[in-house]
């Protein structure tokens, strides 16, 4: 069955980039959001294509950090009170995910999607007229002591095992890739084959420009079900407007699983929600992307400016934000970058769609193979986006995906 029809929900960066991906083989597409282009995570994100990031989030190693920082109400990792008992079951889904031989299933799923990722992304931004917006910066992460170092060590090795370029710096080499850190950081580990990209909102914003001029249609509408039939889907909006159409890729990022619901399907999709501050162009001279792993945050030069964040906080999707978190990181950054200029922030909460085993979920609907879903990609929606959208587009096809997506197949749960 390959109809030749689409629409999809959600035009975030994996929406814009599966439609765009969709209607380069000759698909009718429309993109459907409720808000419009570059509404959710896709704007706010801190711009990098993490391709050497392939171990998975849930790992032995968070677990021993975990209740040092759920100690920290401000720190990197935080569950409200409010949530906890909303947030169990995933928690419980996450720490199973932690398994040694589970780690491995998805570290080689994670460098499958990333090494996909990685070559479709500079034809894509060639092809979308977006290349001028890639950085090849790499990224600097950074340590305060040689127990932190040595902690790292085990994570390095597996990424030299998945063939990952990396290579430690200290004194005059590491203030050679970035000048000015503070002097608490004595060692460091540089990954030139991690990229960004001048502004999320601004490269999300460009695909839908190039969507549009290639004649796809992007429409407002808030998703409330789908129902399929037997040659079309349905889809009905929160306006009582319904549309039918041939093939659907739902892409509405941390609130897909509302979705899939009316569907029939339960998928454990829960939000990390992530935040940052964006300081005017200048707070700093950056060179490359600076991760503080130890404290959970990264700051990135933006073409728009400075963008200092990062931490999980697992708050579902109605608590209001608690900007506290994101003065935190502003604080420490001043300490760790001494001379930041951290005057006209602007703060941003954003929602990470997040599955318990730090996969996304990419492959067909339970209940109809009209559906697919793209969706849950957690950290790394944005590095994943080129690889994704490939994806979507062989299944529409009615192609064999290059990759084995077994691993990500939305029926693992
Ligand atoms: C602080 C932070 C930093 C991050 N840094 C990075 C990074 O450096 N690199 C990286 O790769 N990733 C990063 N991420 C993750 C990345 O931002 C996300 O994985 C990615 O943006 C998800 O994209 P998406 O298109 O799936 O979802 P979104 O961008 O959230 O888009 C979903 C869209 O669906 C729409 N929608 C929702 N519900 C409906 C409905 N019912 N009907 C119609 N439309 C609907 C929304 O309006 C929205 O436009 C970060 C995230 C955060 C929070």
């Amino acid at each position: 069955m390959v109809e030749r029809d689409v629409i999809v929900i959600g035009a975030g960066v994996v929406g814009l980039s599966a439609a765009i991906a969709a209607q380069s083989r000759g698909f009718s597409v429309t993109v459907l959001d409720r808000v419009g282009p570059a509404a959710g995570a896709s704007a706010g994100n801190a711009g990098a294509f993490a391709f050497t990031d392939i171990l998975p989030l849930a790992s032995p190693g968070i677990l021993k950090k975990a209740p040092k920082w759920l100690l920290d109400p401000l720190g990197p990792l935080t569950v409200p009170p409010a949530y906890a008992l909303q947030i169990a079951p995933w928690m419980f889904r996450f720490w199973r995910a932690c398994a040694p031989d589970r780690v491995a299933q998805s570290t080689a799923m994670q460098t499958a999607l990333m090494d996909l990722s990685k070559a479709e992304l500079e034809p894509f931004l060639n092809a979308t007229g977006t290349a001028d917006m890639l950085r090849k910066e790499g990224n600097l992460q950074v340590y305060e002591s040689d127990a932190e170092f040595r902690g790292s060590l085990p994570g390095w090795k597996a990424r030299e095992d998945h063939g990952v370029a990396f290579r430690h710096v200290k004194g005059d080499e590491m203030a050679a890739i970035q000048p000015g850190l503070a002097s608490r950081f004595i060692l460091g580990t540089f990954t030139p084959g991690w990229y960004s990209i001048a502004d999320p909102k601004l490269y999300t914003l460009a695909l839908a420009d190039h969507f549009r001029a290639k004649g796809g249609l992007i429409e407002t509408g808030e998703v409330v079900d789908l129902k399929p039939g037997d040659s079309t889907v349905e889809i009905r909006t929160a306006d009582g407007k319904t549309r039918k159409v041939g093939q659907v890729v739902l892409a509405a990022g941390a609130f897909s699983h509302r979705i899939a619901k009316t569907i029939g399907e339960n998928i454990p999709l829960e939000t990390e929600r992530g935040y940052n501050t964006t300081l005017p162009t200048g707070a700093f001279d950056l060179r490359t992307q600076v991760t503080f792993g130890g404290h959970g945050f990264v700051v990135t030069r933006l073409s728009t400016g400075v963008r200092v964040g990062g931490a999980v906080e697992l708050g579902g999707l109605q608590l209001p934000p608690n900007f506290k978190r994101s003065q935190a990181m502003l604080k420490k950054a001043a300490m760790f970058l001494p001379g930041l200029k951290t005057e006209r922030g602007v703060e941003w909460m954003g929602f990470r769609p997040s599955l318990p085993d730090s996969l996304p979920a990419i492959g067909r609907a339970r209940a109809t193979g009209r559906v697919i879903y793209a969706f849950g990609h957690g950290h790394l929606g944005l590095t994943q986006s080129a690889g994704t959208a490939r994806i979507v587009a062989d299944l529409l096809s009615g192609q064999t995906p290059s990759i084995d997506i077994s691993r990500v197949s939305p029926q693992r749960f």
